[in-house]
């Protein structure tokens, strides 16, 4: 029988309102292989009310219960890893040792620290100038979070952690690409009991369920992960509300090497930064920039590593990467190739996708793209996908203005062993988050988002906390 993802609200499964379900494809063969609950505004209207019965009482659970709360579902998610390692490997094709290593436990990183956040949370106050002045920090009540398909459980439990934490109650929008772990996520939080209402999942289209839940009137804040051009639209539709809202949102990013790093040393990390997920993720090091006085060996060292970076189901142990999502992500990836060509470029290299896909999935053997401008659509639009493109610059001046020559602003790497220019580097560079010899190091205390069109505030630590509150100053005369 067709698995189906169901909406789970108020602690349970439900169809839609209409009976709608959408397909489910599996990227290693392009076939469906579920599917998912398609929910409409009267959906959305339902869980929502859901959310508004739980919130008082949720609300008013010290913050130590709710931090047993997000631990009890933290055990049980650890225990039951496996299922849902299989399950999301089986959703968006991904290797199950990317699942099993990085992504699953990473949810459960997410649940245990945002209990500990619970527990330690503070406010200011404030005193010695005129009157005494606290800060209170209650919860918003109900918010919506709504997460893409790259990382499906990683970043549904980055968001529903920390407002469940804060002490708001959640409707949760996993992307319709990759239903599965958030499904099988909030039946394991009605299995240990989490009272109802507290969380509740909406499954279907962003344009129908997405846009209710956003425009709702109960919902007081949206936290958001996934592209620009939805996240333009869903920060003008909280704008008119003058609703609080978090944009995390794509990124194209750069690794800049300096002189002073060996081509053959550092190609692993570069390659890992480009490629890691089929360059799925939005930190992924799209744009590789090294000095002119080194390109011949970075050419060279490229096209020895690339032929390591092979593209397989999640059966071939070989495997490095997966497919690609879906079909409109393997046509997109596959039109940026080509455009590469009309912008001067040429595939310097390619990884290769091994005789164990089925020829009808979303596959894409990684690429170099050497020879297009740092100006070009494939260097500065977002591809998502396994292409990194290599261009030379002549001095750090240079390095600088072409890392910051995009719309974007999520990330970058900097590789030098020159302390200082590293620092300098760094605080010059028009993004979020700066890596210096290293890529994907992620310290959960620190602040997390985007530069420009790469996003609107900060979630993380308690950036997120602060998000999910709102502050109330409470002055007593002195
Ligand atoms: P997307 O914007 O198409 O969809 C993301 C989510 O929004 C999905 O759940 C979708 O159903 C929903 N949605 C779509 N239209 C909506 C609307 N009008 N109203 C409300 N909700 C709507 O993004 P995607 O293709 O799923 O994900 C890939 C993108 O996410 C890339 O651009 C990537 O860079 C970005 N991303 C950013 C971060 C970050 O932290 N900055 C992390 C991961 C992914």
């Amino acid at each position: 029988m067709t698995p189906r993802f169901a909406l789970h609200t108020d602690g349970e499964d439900r169809a839609s309102a209409r009976d709608a379900w959408l397909p489910v494809f599996d990227p290693c063969t392009g076939a469906a292989w579920a599917e998912v609950a398609a929910a409409d505004a009267s959906d959305a209207e339902a869980a929502v009310a859901a959310a508004q019965r739980a919130a008082p009482a949720w609300a008013a659970q010290k913050p130590s219960e709710r931090a047993r709360w997000l631990e009890r579902i933290a055990d049980a998610l650890e225990a039951d890893a496996e299922t849902f390692v299989t399950l999301e490997s089986r959703d968006t094709g991904k290797p199950l040792a990317l699942c099993r290593d990085i992504e699953i436990p990473r949810a459960v990183a997410n649940l245990r620290f945002f209990a500990a956040a619970a527990r330690t949370f503070g406010s200011e106050s404030h005193h010695g100038e005129v009157g005494l002045n606290i800060v209170l920090r209650p919860p918003l009540g109900v918010v919506a979070t709504i997460s893409p398909w790259n990382l499906p459980l990683y970043l549904f439990t980055w968001k529903l952690a920390p407002a469940l934490a804060a002490g708001c109650t959640v409707v949760a929008k996993p992307s319709e690409v990759t239903p599965a772990t958030a499904t099988a996520f909030a039946r394991l939080a009605t299995r240990v009991a989490l009272p109802k209402g507290v969380l509740n999942v909406v499954h279907g289209e962003g344009a129908v369920v997405g846009e209710a839940l956003v425009r709702h009137p109960a919902v007081k804040a949206v936290s958001f992960t996934g592209s620009t051009a939805v996240g333009r639209r869903i920060g003008a539709l909280c704008g008119e509300q003058l609703k609080k809202v978090s944009l995390e949102l794509g990124g194209k990013n750069a690794t800049l090497a300096f002189e002073d790093i060996e081509p053959r040393e550092a190609v692993g990390l570069v390659a890992r930064a480009a490629f890691q997920n089929a360059g799925q993720i939005c930190l992924c090091g799209s744009r590789l920039l090294v000095p002119r006085s080194r390109l011949d060996e970075w050419r060279n060292a490229l096209r020895a590593e690339l032929p390591s970076w092979t593209a397989g189901p999640p059966s071939d142990a070989v495997a490095r990467i997966g497919p690609l999502a879906s079909a409109v992500q393997a046509t997109k990836v596959r039109a940026y190739l080509a455009l590469a060509a009309q912008e001067g470029g040429a595939v310097l290299v390619q990884g290769r996708v091994l005789d164990s896909a089925d020829p009808a999935g979303w596959w894409q053997a990684p690429a170099v793209v050497d020879g297009v401008g740092i100006g070009s659509r494939c260097a500065t639009e977002e591809i998502f996908g396994p292409v990194l493109t290599l261009h030379a610059f002549e001095d750090e001046a240079e390095a600088l203005a072409m890392a910051n020559a995009t719309p974007y602003g999520l990330s970058a790497t900097v590789l030098t062993n020159d302390l200082a220019r590293a620092h300098r580097v760094a605080a010059s560079l028009d993004v979020g988050l700066v890596w210096i010899n290293t890529w994907m190091q992620r310290d959960l205390r620190v602040p997390f988002g985007g530069n420009r069109q790469s996003g609107v505030g900060r979630e993380g630590g308690w950036e997120a906390m602060r998000f999910f509150t709102e502050p109330r100053t409470v002055c007593l005369a002195t």
